[in-house]
């Protein structure tokens, strides 16, 4: 039977110890992608998906959605879009979007 010399590692240390590592070396790289994921999406947050400008949050009553000044491109949920269209309020929306973006051009 194999007998270690004093101060010398068993190989069941060494596992252990291995073990322990590659948990930690896992721990980490599973928190360095979870906080690239969260940059990456917080660095798109409020940006235009078309043109890449920033949206501007319009809000009137309990409808909410992101309107892109340079290329006009609108962001609503369905939710949003379906209780629009349900109410027979979309065209209503679209007019105060049209008045908001002529007005902005006219004061550029
Ligand atoms: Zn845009």
């Amino acid at each position: 039977m194999y007998k270690e010399g004093p101060g010398e590692p068993s190989r069941l240390e060494d596992e252990y110890f291995y073990k322990k590592d590659r948990e930690l070396i896992d721990k980490m790289k599973a928190a360095e992608q979870q906080k690239k994921e969260i940059l990456e999406r917080t660095q798109h947050y409020h940006k235009c998906s078309k043109c890449g400008h920033g949206m501007e949050e319009r809000v009137r009553g309990e409808i909410s959605l992101l309107c892109c000044h340079h290329c006009e491109s609108v962001h609503l949920s369905l939710r949003t879009l379906e209780s629009l269209a349900h109410h027979g309020r979309l065209k209503a929306v679209i007019n105060d979007l049209q008045d908001h973006l002529s007005t902005l051009k006219e004061s550029a």
